[in-house]
């Protein structure tokens, strides 16, 4: 993929700084599955975006603590795509095998820009101040919308980007079902287009059964409303009323809300179409915003 621009990486789980954290993280296994922290490789990452720091070997007491860190740094040099799903599966952040099967399948290296590393769990830098979310961020919504990503049920992916969590989405819901991504940078699209056409659910683009579009997702996509799922790839202020409308009885709207402090929020809508809303985990994701606020930097 080929993009310009440069701009800070968004689109990860929040942490707090290593220190509070570092107890928590090493001391039992059972938080990473209910509320996974980012992976040891993505703790690295997030250092450039001073959401954490890295420890100071020397305000550890003893070695163990610090050999642990270099083991899991080591682990930073994923470099297949199966490599990184197998370390989703090992830190509880993919927990089915439907999850895990769709990963696999759609090659994250055709979504990244040229050069960079694919494979490692870190945002990255797409263009247009946009970026490609983290693969724990991808696996996280996939997990949560997974009820709702049944064969012939309908998604859609606000945010679309690059295209990816589309292109999961389809090969999930099938030829039977719609996939539709909505981003407002007409590049993006185009740019999501030709990434999906080297990928797995290229069949999927030609049936028609996925499709990218140029919009203001805020306003959802009628065409295939209602949804079963859909998910929202960059944080709005508050939850678009067109999304919780677009959405069917049972189903799911997966969401960042906030500004500098942000909720992934989980919004169910029930039989009667009642709504209920909770929140998953704190998340650091680019604004759900205008096009020309987006372009000129936010
Ligand atoms: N989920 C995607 C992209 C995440 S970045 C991926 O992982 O590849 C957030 C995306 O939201 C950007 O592509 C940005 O252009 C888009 N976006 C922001 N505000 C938008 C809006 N109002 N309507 C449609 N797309 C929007």
């Amino acid at each position: 993929m080929k993009m310009s621009s440069s701009v800070v990486a968004y689109s990860f789980r929040h942490i707090p700084p290593l220190k509070q954290r570092s107890i928590r993280y090493f001391s039992h296994q059972s938080p990473l599955r209910r509320r996974p922290l980012c992976s040891p490789c993505s703790v690295l990452v997030a250092t450039s975006t001073s959401s954490c720091s890295l420890p100071n070997s020397a305000s550890f007491t003893g070695n163990s603590l610090f050999r642990r860190m270099e083991r899991y740094w080591a682990a930073s040099s994923i470099n297949k795509n199966k490599g990184m799903v197998e370390h989703l599966q090992r830190y509880g952040v993919i927990q089915s095998k439907k999850v895990a099967e769709v990963m696999e399948t759609v090659d994250r290296a055709l979504f990244v820009p040229d050069g960079s590393s694919a494979y490692e769990d870190s945002p990255m830098q797409i263009g247009f101040n946009a970026t490609i979310s983290a693969p724990h961020m991808h696996a996280t919504c996939l997990q949560l919308l997974e009820k709702n990503l049944q064969p012939g049920m309908h998604a859609l992916d606000v945010g679309s980007g690059t295209g990816y969590l589309t292109a999961c989405f389809a090969l999930m819901v099938g030829p039977q079902g719609h996939a539709i991504g909505v981003d407002h940078i007409p590049e993006l699209v185009t740019m999501s287009i030709k990434n999906i056409e080297k990928s797995a659910a290229a069949p999927l683009l030609k049936d028609g059964s996925l499709a990218l579009h140029v919009g203001d997702g805020r306003e959802g996509w009628v065409e295939f409303a209602p949804y079963d799922a859909i998910h929202v790839g960059a944080a709005a202020p508050e939850i678009p009323q067109p999304l919780i409308d677009q959405l069917k009885p049972g189903g799911r709207l997966v969401i960042p809300v906030g500004n500098v402090f942000q909720e992934l929020k989980v919004v169910d809508k029930k039989e009667d179409g009642s709504v209920s809303v909770r929140s998953e985990t704190s998340v650091r994701y680019v604004p759900l915003t205008s096009r020309e606020a987006q372009l000129r930097g936010y």
